[in-house]
């Protein structure tokens, strides 16, 4: 299952970062969509917050969505995943993120 550019419509495999057809780099197309994600309220421990969210921004990388939202929660969760997204930042896997300003919960990443 590969994706599709967003440009030209040309469906793409997998692992191929520019647009045979088109030209388009295909990792810096986005849709402008924002995708929230909970990953602090079904009991998850620290590791497996940090685990979903490391499989969601992968994803969200891969696809076309040009934000993560993430639910985070205010504890130690919390904490640790804003740490975690500073390192993601210094690879270049996240553009930038921030804590929302209307809800201290909730983190939104920018990836493109
Ligand atoms: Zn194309």
């Amino acid at each position: 299952m590969g994706k599709i550019c967003l440009d030209c419509g040309m469906s793409i495999d997998e692992g191929i970062s520019r647009c045979p057809k088109c030209d388009n780099f295909l990792d810096s197309q986005h849709d402008g969509s924002i995708t929230t994600i909970d990953i602090a309220h079904e009991g998850e421990t620290v590791d497996e917050a940090l685990c979903k969210m490391l499989a969601e921004v992968e994803a969200a990388r891969n696809g076309v969505e040009l934000y993560l939202r993430l639910i985070v929660g205010s504890g130690v969760i919390r904490d640790e995943v804003l740490a975690a997204l500073r390192g993601l930042q210094a690879d270049g896997d996240v553009k930038s993120f921030e804590v929302e300003s209307s809800n201290a919960g909730a983190i939104k990443l920018r990836l493109k």
